[in-house]
């Protein structure tokens, strides 16, 4: 049970061995990935790992990471730092049948990671939440439209919370200029919550 974690560490230490989606059949190409440390202000909430994450065992490490850290203007360090990196599943699910992108986690999938994020989130109380993608915004925040909530100042338990869509650009939602728009709103957003933290 997650809620026995009393330390950042110790939940760290058995997440990175849970294979408890493999156990119930599902299919995993990878271990989990999370990264982060205590005393972490701000909490990055994304959909799970990709290709390169699966190898490196860190998020946020391919071109989608890449471009995440440009929105935000912050460089791999700061962006590290900063960051407690979490994810509605943590291990690559592999790529999604169509070819087109990978596959999103199913609901019992994103049901059985979510007592780890439970746990973060009770033991790190953090002072912001940045929700990357659809599905995240979705399971934490639970906004059902990119297009209604990107640019919008969201609460998480009091907490100011931030989405933003995925940049790995795969849902083309970034095309159309007026979401653009929105999306550089969001990263001001983001940016004036971090100064304050
Ligand atoms: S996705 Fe989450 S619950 Fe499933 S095996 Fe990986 S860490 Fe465990």
């Amino acid at each position: 049970m997650t809620t026995r974690y009393r330390s950042i560490n110790a939940l760290q230490q058995d997440n990175r061995r849970c294979r408890a989606c493999a156990n119930a059949g599902y299919h995993l190409e990878s271990l989990p990935v999370v990264e982060g440390h205590a005393g972490q202000r701000a909490y990055l909430y994304g959909q799970a790992p990709g290709v390169v994450e699966a190898e490196e065992r860190r998020p946020w490490r391919g071109r989608a990471g890449r471009t995440l850290r440009d929105w935000l203007g912050l460089d791999e360090s700061a962006f590290y730092e900063t960051f407690y990196c979490a994810a509605v599943t943590r291990c690559y699910p592999g790529r999604a049948p169509s070819g087109r992108g990978d596959r999103t986690p199913t609901p019992r999938e994103q049901a059985l990671c979510a007592g780890w994020r439970e746990a973060e989130l009770r033991i790190l109380r953090p002072a912001l939440v940045v929700t990357v993608g659809g599905l995240a915004a979705r399971v934490l925040l639970g906004r059902t439209s990119l297009t209604a909530c990107v640019g919008e100042r969201c609460e998480l338990d009091g907490v100011p919370a931030i989405p933003l869509p995925h940049p790995s650009g795969a849902s083309g939602w970034l095309n159309a200029p007026a979401n653009r728009e929105l999306l550089a709103n969001a990263t001001e957003l983001v940016r004036v919550e971090l100064a304050r933290l």
